[in-house]
């Protein structure tokens, strides 16, 4: 079996994200439509074994880090029992997840107990009315809960996500920098992107990283690069040059960072995508559930990356936004 996955770009890929569920209890505006969406029946899901399977195989072709998503992936039924499995397989140094928070307070000592340390919340704002506004859900309290209890635990580090749109978070930029430097938690602010299910995105409702960033400097302080990151992680890092805090940008639409991609994904259903916004995807749950050898889902796996594209072309007219919204992909 081949021992690294390196596309036609040089581009080694460690970084596998895995989307357990399609589903969400809340309805963010940039991300699911509010009513009528179509969730993929039960059974096209993959297992927690499938899953087991495909991660062991990922990772003798050399991914390290996981990141479990969705949807919402406390919605999955027992996750801690996945992510007991994930933990324990051979070379997974890394695993994570990303949360809207509304099930975390339930949840969290359990999936502490099975292995989990690294988490992202994901927070817009600190008002309880326009959370309600962009999630159309009333659960600002029990996200808030959540936080707090992953704090409590221990977990460490905590992230928040935070979708910039303009003209809508401005107010939210500077509160949220402030929560996070009293709580040692690092606010990620992630450039709106074209992958919303009702087609809103427009390139004007992109709050970009520049701004946010003379926001910031102009309210709380000076900012800082932070030297020796991992150049192929995907957010800009700053801490704040009084040394308290720091922040992240995901910079998809101003600073594209597909030269450093190193990241694949695999869909609730099994589809595995070389980017998020990739029109292609490979059929890993025909894969499995035709009692294929890992050989010949290595093989499929090795082929996804080698088709690899050298990056999203948001920025051309060219760009096409992929069939399968946000929630559907696992973000
Ligand atoms: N439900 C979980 C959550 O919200 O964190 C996990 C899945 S969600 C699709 C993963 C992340 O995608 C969220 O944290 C949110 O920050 C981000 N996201 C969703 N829609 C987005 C969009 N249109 N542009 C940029 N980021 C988006
Ligand atoms: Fe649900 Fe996450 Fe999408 Fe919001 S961003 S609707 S929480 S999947």
């Amino acid at each position: 079996m081949t021992k690294q996955l390196i596309d036609t770009f040089g581009r080694i890929h460690d970084n596998l994200r895995v989307s357990v569920t399609d589903r969400c209890n809340i309805r963010c505006f940039y991300c699911m439509p509010e009513t009528d969406v179509k969730f993929q029946p039960r059974e096209q899901l993959l297992t927690f074994e499938e899953i087991e399977r495909f991660v062991s195989i990922a990772a003798r072709l050399g991914v390290r880090k996981v990141r479990v998503t969705g949807g919402e992936p406390l919605l999955r039924k027992n996750l801690s029992t996945l992510i007991r499995k994930l933990a324990a397989i051979e070379g997974i140094e890394d695993l994570a997840l990303t949360t809207n928070g509304v099930l975390l307070a339930q949840q969290a000592a359990e999936l502490y107990d099975a292995g989990l340390r690294r988490i992202n919340v994901h927070l817009d704002t600190l008002d309880r009315e326009r959370f309600r506004q962009i999630t159309r859900r009333d659960d600002f309290d029990r996200v808030m809960e959540g936080i707090e209890t992953c704090r409590r635990l221990g977990y460490g580090p905590i992230k928040i996500n935070v979708v910039a749109v303009k003209n809508l978070i401005e107010p939210d930029i500077v509160p949220l920098a402030r929560f996070g430097r009293e709580r040692d938690i690092e606010i990620r602010y992630i450039e709106f992107m074209p992958l919303d299910a009702q087609g809103l995105w427009e390139r004007g409702r992109v709050l970009l990283a520049d701004d946010m960033i003379a926001m910031l400097e102009r309210e709380i302080g000076a900012l800082e690069e932070i030297p020796d990151r991992d150049p192929r992680a995907p957010a800009s890092e700053y801490r704040f040059v009084d040394g308290i805090g720091r922040v992240g940008f995901i910079a998809s639409v101003s600073r594209p960072f597909c030269l450093n991609c190193n990241r694949l994904r695999i869909t609730a259903d099994g589809q595995l995508r070389y980017c998020l916004f990739a029109v292609e995807e490979t059929d890993i749950r025909a894969l499995i559930r035709r009692q294929a050898s890992d050989e010949e889902i290595a093989e499929a796996v090795a082929g996804s990356v080698r088709a690899k594209w050298l990056g999203h072309e948001i920025n051309t007219a060219r760009f096409v936004a992929p069939p399968r919204p946000m929630y559907s992909i696992g973000g």
